[in-house]
């Protein structure tokens, strides 16, 4: 039998919907009267985890593992998130620190758990109820200049490499009212900027595009943006919302993983290189400035240098203004996971550096054409320098600027320079001290 905790630390790992649920358990333990931890030391740790890489899993356990103190004593562990879920009653064989156990859809149970967990129970709760979770949180607090919202959850594409319709469930959308509530409360808190999250947020039932009207609507909301997209769910009102409604920032994060069809089959990824890119025509008729963001996997088993090929060929057709890439890492149960035509991990090392480099050529590139243009911003952090604020353009870019304006202030500036991952800008009004 061990006390309660009276402090907590909650650690996110992978996606966005990760770090929005790590806040919400954050909330809801501080509702609960426990404190945040002011430094590392905390009564109780929760990991909220990833389970999309084969490391990502592995990086959390060896965090457990971590968590002893000198003097032999340890905080209590939550394991939460993606691995939680996957592994359930198994993680505790895997480390006998882990006190409970609790997947994506029941961390509204925590209070509950943490009490059996007191007793020394050890509890796992991996069930996935529909909509109950957010009924069952506390309300949003205060919040930074730039919020995640959660509108959706789970994947029915079944991708074959990956583990989400398996971790996540299947798609669920939150009641529409439920979210503009949420919204309301989020810009009363002090949020200029809402990202609409979901794994398959452009699939929200009864159209994302309604959505991001009424949340355009509330006095506050400056700025709206959404992740993360399927090519095969962009409708057309989507796309005309991105040439209507000016909060709705100009960047399209739209994975598609390969140029090649052949492997795009294999992925289960329902859609071809050429859909894509007409997918990508209409939305650039709609909104020519728009920054387009994409993922891509290589090494995907039976990946040929022809593959690899058309893959060089869509990054430079689409000309990202940024990306996300990796290695494709085997996960347990998925259909990917059996198939044959392993690629070695020397030619995956080396497509994944000519990739890298492909993308970098044209992120830089975009940020170049940015160069003398007068934009606004949102703060959203300090900078290293003395006097230097950090914002995001509306392609999502960090921008530099030495400024006096503080977190939260949307300040006009003119781009002075373009790095490979970032602009550096001169405020045009000078903020009075
Ligand atoms: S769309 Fe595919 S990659 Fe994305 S979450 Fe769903 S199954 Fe995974």
């Amino acid at each position: 039998m061990t006390n309660l905790p009276k402090t907590y630390r909650v650690k996110s790992f992978g996606c966005q919907m990760n770090v929005y649920d790590g806040d919400r358990m954050a909330e809801l333990l501080s509702a609960q009267g426990m404190a945040p931890a002011l430094g590392e030391d905390a009564d109780l740790v929760v990991l909220n985890t990833c389970h999309i890489r084969e490391k990502a899993a592995d990086r959390a356990y060896s965090d457990i593992g971590r968590l002893r103190r000198e003097d032999g004593s340890r905080p209590m562990v939550a394991l939460a998130g993606c691995v939680a879920q996957a592994e359930g009653a198994e993680a505790k064989t895997r480390s006998k620190m882990i006190d409970l156990v609790v997947g994506p859809q029941a961390y509204h149970r925590l209070p509950e758990m943490l009490a059996a967990a007191a007793r020394g129970e050890r509890p796992v709760d991996t069930d996935m109820p529909a909509i109950s979770k957010f009924d069952a949180l506390p309300a949003r607090r205060r919040s930074g200049p730039s919020a995640f919202l959660t509108v959706q959850e789970g994947c029915d594409k079944f991708c074959t490499y990956c583990v989400v319709p398996y971790t996540r469930g299947a798609e669920i959308s939150r009641p529409f009212a439920d979210i503009v509530g949420e919204a309301q409360a989020l810009a009363n808190g002090g949020a200029r900027e809402i990202t609409l999250l979901g794994q398959n947020v452009n699939a929200y039932e009864g159209g994302l595009d309604k959505l991001i009207r009424a949340v355009a609507r509330i006095d506050g909301i400056e700025r709206i943006r959404y992740t993360t997209s399927h090519p095969a769910d962009m409708s057309d009102a989507l796309i005309a919302a991105h040439g209507e409604i000016g909060k709705l920032m100009p960047y399209l994060h739209l994975p598609v993983q390969s140029g090649s069809d052949r492997i795009l089959k294999a992925m289960n990824r329902s859609h071809s290189a050429d859909t894509y890119l007409k997918t990508l025509e209409k939305v650039r008729a709609a909104r020519p400035d728009i920054a387009i963001s994409g993922d891509f996997i290589v090494g995907f088993p039976g990946e040929s240098d022809e593959d690899f090929t058309a893959t060089l060929a869509i990054v430079d057709a689409v000309g990202y203004a940024s990306a996300y890439s990796f290695k494709y890492s085997a996960r347990p149960g998925t259909p990917a996971a059996t198939m044959e035509g392993a690629v070695a991990p020397e030619v995956m090392d080396d497509r994944l550096q000519r990739l890298q480099a492909r993308l970098a050529e044209h992120s830089l590139a975009f940020n170049r054409a940015t160069v003398g243009k007068d934009i606004t911003i949102l703060i959203d952090r300090k900078g290293r320098l003395p006097g230097q604020m950090i914002g995001k353009s509306p392609w999502f870019q960090s921008v530099f600027v030495e400024t006096r304006a503080g977190i939260g202030d949307m300040i006009d500036v003119t781009v002075a320079k373009a790095l490979p991952n970032s602009l550096g800008a001169t405020a045009k009004v000078k903020v009075p001290a």
